[in-house]
């Protein structure tokens, strides 16, 4: 087969791939540094395995003075959706993951080496498609869905392993006049990859997460162009990672079955493939069956990362809760560092979790608490509200109508050594602070603990206002707590009582508790001074009578 011929007929217009090589020359980058890329395909939403996997690629250029580029893989329209690529850009300035180049705004691109949109490169595919054609490596294929299905039918009768090689693979003998003839006749066809390897033999993989394998190999000889003129994944692959010089692609393990495929690929072209860490995908334990599995864009709304934007979890603790399942020393690192930056942790690739990186909402809460906790009281006011603006607009009213008050309530108990943790996201303020407002507050609710009697709860309702004054500090404040306990004869200290619990019906303490269950329908609150001290005499007075009222 004259293979100038076949390209000749196949491509006629296609560039020489030199072209590109010159349109897209060698990066000029420090020794060491990595280019890598997060490439979504554009399916409709931001995946949270898709944040990971940015996370990971993004911090390991960035530790390495490298670049991290956005590519979005649209090639392949069954799977794209209206708007998809919105959703992955909108997502990506949500999580505030830096990227250096690609399309990181809607309307525009940043970077030298794009288009960084698949279905704005055909140009390029078609260039290398000829390429594979010169060099033998390629073939034109004319078969149909129906020719493909009998050929499935025969292999499963046979007990052969299903594809195109082998006796299978007829187009591979065409010649060039009945390639031509099809052509001429209008047939359809697809550009396959000749496959140079067998069944039987296996290929040498090098892998940064698993280390090397010696393992089978691929032997089909896949389809590289689609009939539509596009490449499907492998062969867009192989040509964007070579012309954007990615240095090393992290992807998810979904790929590894296919890595000798795009690494015999990568041959044949004469190039050298880019390094490979395949990251494990995100899974869960199912509620129903109790068992590990991925988590799905289909069962599990966690998988966008739209739920989290929602609820009102912080980027900042969604991306630290991603790098403890990326890094299992994280955690402690973020113990010893709490408020340092995410871009100090030192990450290492051979870190990194393999055997499927387990995610659990319980766990993100917690780290999620802890996120919180580090933060000034304002700029929780800031966040939550500009969340609450989008989200709970009746939530935004409240905070709007007393910033300061609202602001105050935030900072109860966080501006010390072991600051309070008790918001994990947003949309749990109003539950969390609700009795800080009359409205949140119901003093028909109010429920005290058996312990306490009638008298002892009325004594402490109807008399705690002669002991309030809101000019107090925290020890006179409880001072006087104190002076109320001994009047109702309840030991002064609580070390008293515990010398002789009979010598006493309760302790200070116990008055406390009876007024917090009276001021905020609760058994456990942030310090009760802070509370007392923002309600104010008039607000504790009239909660007080409201609950007395109540009480037969
Ligand atoms: N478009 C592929 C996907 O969404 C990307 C794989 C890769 O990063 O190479 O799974």
């Amino acid at each position: 087969m004259d293979n100038q011929k076949l390209a000749d007929l196949l491509y006629p217009n296609a560039r020489p791939i030199k072209q590109w090589f010159e349109r897209y020359p060698e990066r000029k980058l420090a020794k060491g540094a990595q280019v890598t890329r997060f490439a979504p395909s554009p399916t409709g939403f931001l995946h949270i395995g898709g944040v990971y996997m940015a996370l990971v690629a993004t911090t390991i250029a960035q530790q390495t003075r490298g670049v991290c580029m956005l590519r979005i893989e649209d090639t392949d329209q069954n799977r794209e959706v209206r708007g998809g690529i919105d959703a992955i850009v909108n997502g990506i300035n949500a999580f505030g993951l830096k990227f250096d180049e690609g399309k990181l705004s809607i309307n525009s691109e940043v970077g030298d080496y794009g288009p960084y949109v698949q279905s704005k490169r055909t140009d390029i595919y078609r260039s290398f498609a000829r390429e594979m054609v010169l060099r033998g490596k390629a073939y034109p294929c004319f078969c149909t869905a129906q020719d493909l299905n009998d050929m499935r039918a025969e292999q499963e009768k046979n007990k052969q392993n299903p594809g195109y090689y082998g006796q299978y693979a007829k187009c591979r003998n065409l010649t060039f006049e009945q390639i031509e003839a099809n052509i001429k006749a209008g047939k359809k066809w697809v550009l396959r990859f000749k496959c140079p390897y067998t069944i039987d033999d296996k290929m040498q993989t090098h892998d940064l997460v698993r280390g090397d394998r010696f393992i089978p190999c691929n032997y089909n000889d896949v389809v590289i162009m689609k009939s539509d003129g596009t490449p499907p994944y492998n062969f867009a692959h192989v040509v964007d990672d070579t012309l954007m010089h990615t240095t090393l692609v992290v992807r998810g393990d979904e790929w590894l079955s296919s890595l000798t495929e795009h690494l015999q690929l990568f041959e044949a072209l004469g190039l050298t493939p880019p390094q490979y860490a395949h990251t494990s995908t995100i899974q869960k334990i199912d509620l129903v069956t109790g068992e590990r599995r991925k988590i799905s864009k289909r069962k599990d709304p966690e998988a966008n990362v739209e739920f989290f934007v929602r609820l009102g979890y912080p980027d900042k603790a969604i991306l630290d809760y991603l790098m403890t399942l990326a890094n299992s020393n994280f955690e402690d690192w973020r113990n010893k560092n709490p408020t340092a930056p995410l871009s100090d942790f030192v990450f290492e690739i051979s870190k990194i979790n393999t055997s499927g990186a387990l995610f659990d909402i319980v766990k993100l809460n917690d780290v999620s608490k802890n996120t919180i906790s580090t933060m000034k009281a304002s700029d929780v006011y800031k966040m939550a509200f500009e969340w609450a603006k989008k989200y709970d607009t009746q939530l935004a009213e409240l905070m709007a109508q007393d910033p300061d008050y609202y602001t105050a309530i935030l900072n109860i108990d966080r501006d010390i050594a072991k600051p309070r943790k008790d918001i994990s996201h947003w949309a749990e303020l109003k539950s969390i602070y609700n009795y800080m407002f009359d409205d949140g507050f119901d003093a028909k609710s109010v429920v005290f603990p058996e312990k306490f009697n009638q008298n002892q709860i009325k004594y402490v309702l109807s008399n705690y206002e002669k002991y309030f004054n809101a000019q107090d500090d925290q020890s006179t404040w409880f001072n006087r707590i104190k002076d109320l306990a001994e009047v109702m004869g309840f030991a002064r200290e609580v070390k008293d009582y515990k010398k002789a619990p009979d010598a006493y019906p309760g302790h200070c303490g116990d008055v406390s508790t009876i007024l917090r269950v009276a001021l905020t329908g609760r058994t456990m609150t942030p310090n009760l001074y802070d509370i007392c001290k923002l309600l104010g005499k008039n607000r504790i007075q009239n909660r007080l009578q409201q609950v007395l009222a109540n009480i037969k």
